[in-house]
């Protein structure tokens, strides 16, 4: 179990958090790229449904964590699929997790800083903030296709300083994906926390070397400890 985290924001005034499965249920994501993208690829290739899973599953697992892996436009070309007008077909499935808004609010009053860094695609972002509302809270929004460098890269941590004011000893970093959260590590982010139930219809997933969150609501805030 997860026990109460608490936040001093005496140490740490500016949180860096990641979207997909960490604001957002990842269920959406999963669905759509799972089942949505590979029903509509093999309806327009005339493939068996399992063969345009092994096709599509295989060249996923090829180019896992790098930018191509997390564009819309590459997977268009890739498929021949309008992925984007799919997205917007399928956006009233998009959902906040349980206590994200209750957390921004408790977080901007408590006098903390709020960037979204992200590996979305800008046409995702958009998608997702108008279903929403969560672009609201941010002072800054990262986009690391805009950076040309994934989440999971030195390339990226190091750009992100030259685009955003971040003073890394006093920022927190939520996400859910284990590479990332091992590059903001290596950059010397100040305190990494992991998500551990990114996507609300599968089983949570610990990891030792990391802070796991279950939930926004664990987090608590104090001027001084
Ligand atoms: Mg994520």
């Amino acid at each position: 179990m997860c026990e109460l985290i608490n936040i001093n924001t005496y140490h740490f005034d500016h949180f860096l958090l990641d979207m997909d499965g960490t604001l957002l249920d990842l269920k959406f994501d999963n669905d759509f790229w799972q089942e949505t993208v590979p029903q509509q690829f093999a309806l327009h290739k005339g493939y068996e449904l399992s063969v345009a899973k092994d096709i599509l599953f295989q060249r996923m697992l090829e180019l896992r964590g790098s930018l191509r892996w997390y564009s819309v436009e590459f997977w268009s070309d890739e498929t021949g699929l309008d992925i984007v007008a799919m997205k917007h077909k399928s956006k009233h499935k998009i959902k906040i997790r349980d206590g994200v808004i209750h957390f921004l609010r408790r977080a901007r009053s408590s006098g903390c800083r709020l960037s979204l860094l992200t590996n979305a695609h800008q046409s995702t972002i958009q998608i997702k903030f108008d279903q929403t509302g969560i672009g609201e809270f941010f002072d800054d929004v990262v986009c690391s296709h805009e950076l040309n460098a994934p989440k999971e890269t030195p390339q990226f941590w190091d750009r992100v300083v030259s685009a955003i004011d971040l003073r890394k000893a006093r920022s927190v970093f939520v996400d859910d994906s284990v590479p990332v959260l091992e590059a903001a590590r290596n950059f010397g982010i100040g305190q990494i926390f992991h998500v551990v139930k990114p996507d609300s219809s599968r089983d949570a997933v610990f990891h030792e070397s990391f802070v796991n969150l279950d939930g926004f609501e664990n987090i608590t805030f104090s001027k001084n400890l």
